[in-house]
C-alpha cells in the first residue's frame, strides 16, 4: 500500500442533476481525504487542454463541450492506493457496463456523461492535479 494522490472531478451532469453531495458522501465513505475542491466552469480551451491525450478520438471535440456545459468540481483525493480505489466507486467508463453500486452505475447518463473523472495513473495524476490547482491550495491532513 502507498499512499497515493488523485483528481477526481464531479462532471457537469453531476452537478446539475445535483448528485454531488452524495458523491462526496461515498468518498468520505470510502476513507478518502479531500485535499482540495472548488467548483469551477471551464472554458473550451481549459477542457481540451485537460484532455488532451484524447485529442485523436472522434469523441474528443464532444467531451470537451460537454465539460463546458456547466461548472464541475474538481477534487485532489488522497488515500492508500487512491488512484486505483477511486477509479473502482466511479465503475466502468459506460454506465450500462459499470457494477451494481459504482458511482456511474448509480448516476451516469451515458458514456460521455458519466458523472465523475479520476485520474488513471501516477504520471496522470501529476499532469491533472497541477492543471486545477496550485500546491498552496492543498491541505494536507
Ligand atoms: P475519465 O478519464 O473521465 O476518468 P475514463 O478514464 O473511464 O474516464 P477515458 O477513456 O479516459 O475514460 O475517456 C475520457 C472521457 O471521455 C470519459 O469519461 C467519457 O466522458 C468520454 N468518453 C470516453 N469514451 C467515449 C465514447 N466512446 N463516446 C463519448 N464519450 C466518451
Ligand atoms: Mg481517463
Amino acid at each position: 500500500m502507498s499512499v497515493e494522490r488523485t483528481l477526481a472531478i464531479i462532471k457537469p451532469d453531476a452537478i446539475a442533476k445535483g448528485v454531488a453531495g452524495q458523491i462526496v458522501t461515498r468518498i468520505e465513505n470510502a476513507g478518502f481525504k479531500i485535499l482540495a475542491a472548488k467548483l469551477i466552469r471551464m472554458s473550451h480551451e481549459d477542457a481540451a487542454g485537460f484532455y488532451v491525450v484524447h485529442k485523436a478520438r472522434p469523441f474528443y471535440r464532444s467531451l470537451c463541450t460537454f465539460m463546458t456545459q456547466g461548472p464541475c468540481l474538481p477534487m485532489v483525493l488522497e488515500g492508500d492506493n487512491v488512484i486505483q480505489r477511486w477509479r473502482e466507486l466511479m465503475g466502468a467508463t459506460d454506465p450500462a457496463k459499470a457494477a451494481p453500486g459504482t458511482i456511474r452505475r448509480d448516476f451516469a447518463a451515458s458514456i460521455e456523461a458519466n458523472a465523475v473523472h479520476g485520474s488513471d495513473s501516477l504520471e496522470s495524476a501529476a499532469f491533472e492535479i497541477p492543471y486545477f490547482f496550485a500546491s498552496l491550495e492543498l491541505c494536507p491532513r
